[in-house]
């Protein structure tokens, strides 16, 4: 989060580059808003500031009518300057977008580039490099030589190219490049915190909570398993059919619209893991299991342990729901993403399923 005079200043004027980095709550009201909120603005000493709806939700406060600040919609929607910044990146390739192409746009760099690291998790610099290289990747199995690949790069020099390829995916020829792999990655934004998913061609490899201990060991993992070549795969933001799919179906999840999801999964594991995994896929929506249940059903009443060790090596949160799975008299046990996430899905799975029946 910014510093508090910092949000104090964003909040008094509703400075929209602020949005989404914290919310407002104000005590006396028990409402929390967006810094861009059009409602008459609360005395300086009743309010507090968070750096996310959920933070302020879990202390008693709730969503402001008016500016909506839990929409999961509006929070993942790209600003217009980000928009503006990916179509640069596009239409300028090969070449670097630099200040001056964005001040020639109209767009305030520094605000820019806040708001696209926000937006991607990612500086704008590194971004460009990796669309770059995933270029030359296109460019070499398009069956261009060296040369082609590195000019499609945007590099000057072939020594430069080379060394940015073999950083990258371990290329060292045209032949290497061909054979890379490109795994396309996003930033979801949900109510619950930002999550990281990355897909291949056969589905989504990974999708948790950014903070999630294990994540950057589960990333390496996968770079592997979806590479055929031997070489990791290279992991690029950007934009991918089944990354907007699973974007989309994480957003009715978290609106109440979906309660199971379509998207294909590329998930490896072992053969316990796939059947311990394909029973928390069995799991009705707003229901629980015992691990001790799950065990029996897996195949063995004794694999207890084994079965919480395979749901905590999966990191495609919520959609295999693993959250699902509680300790024997009932207690949440234990979470990838935290305790305080599996009680607030499933209390949002319950309240959901409550009033499609009432
Ligand atoms: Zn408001």
């Amino acid at each position: 989060m910014p510093s508090v005079p910092v949000m104090r200043r964003a909040f008094a004027e509703k400075d929209p580059s602020f949005d989404g980095l914290f919310v407002v709550a104000v005590r006396t009201t028990g409402v929390f808003c967006r810094p861009v909120c059009r409602a008459r603005p609360p005395r300086p000493e009743n309010v507090e500031f968070f750096p996310t709806p959920a933070a302020a939700a879990r202390q008693g406060y709730r969503p402001c009518k008016l500016c909506r600040p839990a929409d999961v919609a509006a929070a993942a929607a790209p600003s217009p300057a980000v928009e503006l910044l990916v179509r640069l990146i596009q239409s300028c390739a090969p070449d670097r977008v630099t200040s001056d192409d964005l001040a020639t746009a109209g767009v305030d760099p520094s605000t820019a580039r806040r708001q696209f690291r926000r937006h991607f998790g990612m500086t704008f610099a590194a971004y460009q490099r990796a669309r770059r290289l995933a270029d030359a990747v296109g460019e070499a199995r398009a069956g261009g030589g060296a040369v082609a690949a590195q000019m499609a790069a945007g590099f000057e020099s072939a020594s430069g190219f080379r060394a940015a390829a073999r950083r990258a995916v371990g290329a060292v020829s045209a032949a290497d490049l061909r054979s890379a792999t490109v795994l396309a990655s996003a930033r979801i934004l949900t109510p619950v915190g930002p999550m990281l998913a990355i897909v291949g061609e056969a589905g989504v490899a990974v999708c948790d909570f950014e903070d999630r201990a294990g994540l950057a060991a589960a990333v390496d993992r996968a770079r592997v398993r979806l590479a055929p070549s031997g070489r990791p795969a290279m992991i690029v933001r950007g934009d991918h059919p089944l990354l907007s799919r699973v974007a989309a179906e994480l957003a009715e999840y978290f609106a109440g619209r979906r309660r199971a999801f379509d998207v294909p999964l590329a998930v490896g594991g072992t053969d316990f893991q796939r059947r311990a995994w394909d029973y928390l896929r069995g799991i009705p929506y707003g229901q629980t299991r015992s691990y001790g249940r799950q065990a029996a059903d897996v195949g063995s009443p004794k694999a207890v342990r084994a079965v919480g060790r395979a749901n905590g090596s999966n990191f495609v949160s919520i959609l295999i729901p693993c959250h699902r799975v509680v300790a024997g008299d009932g207690t949440l046990a234990g979470y990838g993403g935290g305790l305080a996430r599996k009680r607030w899905l499933l209390d949002h799975e319950r309240r959901v399923a409550a009033g499609a029946e009432a």
